[in-house]
């Protein structure tokens, strides 16, 4: 019995005007995702279904579950359009299920197939009393709720509903720069913005050699974590080390955090601007540390007019944790690898820093030459998905 991947395109469907750039999106992703398999993808208005060897199916299926824009799938049997067909072939697949009740839905896209889709669901309501002992219909909570699209020349028999990551096809929207540390939230960010359709390039201030080489690694590990629900990820690997060093040479202690991120946000700002992003993304959220009360965002703001986009700002620690260990970043992230950020946190930062002394501070060196330095002369390593899940062999 063949079967297929039967895709329900959920959110996307409302989005009018732009419905057949969303669906070529998804569909072009959905290609170049499975592209090392033997599948065949067709697509319609309402779906789209992918033919595939049936030794493939489990890889399929994890690669489909990190696709944004699919909300949920069947896996179909399909079979020919014809009645005694469809009845030999509804019959056995239901027979393999264990269930005391059952509903068919017929669906008839096909209208010169002869039997009303009323009419159809008794045939084959009929059918499967007749030749499965101990079974009855329930209309409102079926245990098995079968569906059976009747289509020109081939149709689908499918009950069961695997739930999509939903969101909206990546590529949908712009490029972003996100700011990715080691740590939990910004990965999380990552993923957020990714499933707003947002296409990703990172970002990593290093401070070598107060962080060391397992530090960028690990960034370089989530990064591969994050590519599996895009195509690759470009990381910007950035020398902070001297403008790190001059921040606490010559700054006040309580400040040092809030300039440290303000040269983050002009360098971040300047590599975005270079590579097409159109916003900064990071995995600030409110209240969780010093530098993330709004007084200090709106210090740290101030130094750009690009959009900054903190996807988890109004997440509950725990709430981040969750989608981290549902995105399998977490064991990555509590590694404990410092980052430059932690190696350099004052005894009392400022909670409410004031904008004038954050500027009057930063102006006790020159950074401007050191931003442009650090903006120029950067590494880049594209990364993809594969060996996503070999991080741990390598420590
Ligand atoms: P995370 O868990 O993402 O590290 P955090 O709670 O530790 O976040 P901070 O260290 O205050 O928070 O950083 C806030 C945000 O600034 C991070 O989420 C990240 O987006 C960005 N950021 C911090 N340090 C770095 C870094 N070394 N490189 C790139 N971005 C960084
Ligand atoms: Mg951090």
């Amino acid at each position: 019995m063949e079967k297929v991947i039967l895709i329900k395109y959920g959110e996307l469907s409302t989005k009018k005007g732009n419905r057949n750039y969303f669906i070529h999106t998804l569909y072009k992703n959905i290609q170049n995702k499975l592209r090392d398999y033997d599948v065949k993808i067709h697509q319609d208005r309402a779906r789209m279904y992918i033919e595939f060897l049936e030794k493939d199916l489990d890889s399929i299926i994890s690669i489909i579950n990190c696709i944004f824009g699919i909300h949920t799938y069947h896996i179909a049997t399909i079979v020919d359009t014809d009645d005694k067909k469809i009845q030999s072939t509804l019959l056995d697949v239901v027979s393999k299920e264990k269930f005391s009740t059952f509903k068919i839905e017929t669906k008839r896209s096909d209208k010169s197939f002869p039997i009303h889709s009323q009419e159809y669901n008794s045939v084959l309501g009929g059918l499967l009393l007749k030749n499965i002992p101990h079974i009855s219909v329930d209309v409102h909570q079926p245990d098995l709720w079968i569906k059976v699209e009747i289509r020109e020349k081939e149709s689908f028999i499918y009950y069961k509903t695997f739930q999509g990551c939903g969101g909206y096809p990546v590529g949908t929207q712009s490029r972003a720069m996100l700011m990715l540390s080691g740590g939990i939230d910004s990965p999380v960010a990552g993923y957020l913005a990714m499933k707003r359709g947002i296409v990703l390039d990172a970002i990593y201030f290093e401070a070598l050699p107060h962080t060391s080489m397992e530090a960028r690694n690990k960034v370089i590990q989530l990064s591969k974590k994050l590519s599996r629900y895009s195509d690759s990820i470009h990381l910007h690997i950035v020398n902070f080390t001297p403008i790190q060093e001059a921040i606490y040479k010559n700054c006040r202690e309580d400040y040092c955090i809030t300039i440290m991120r303000r040269m983050m946000i002009r360098i971040a700002e300047r590599i975005a601007k270079s590579h097409g992003a159109l916003a900064i993304v990071n995995g600030e959220s409110i209240g969780q540390v010093a530098s993330q009360t709004i007084t200090s965002m709106a210090v740290i703001n101030q130094v750009t007019n690009m959009p900054i986009i903190r996807p988890v700002a109004c997440f509950d620690k725990l709430e981040i944790m969750d989608i981290a260990r549902r995105i399998d970043t977490y064991n990555i992230s509590i590694i404990p690898f410092e980052d430059c950020c932690t190696v350099f946190v004052p005894r009392h930062p400022v909670i409410n820093p004031k904008l004038e002394t954050a500027i009057e501070e930063e102006n006790t060196f020159d950074f401007e030459p050191m931003i442009e330095e650090a903006s120029q002369s950067f590494t880049t390593i594209v990364v993809t998905d594969e060996d996503a899940n070999e991080f741990f062999d390598l420590l």
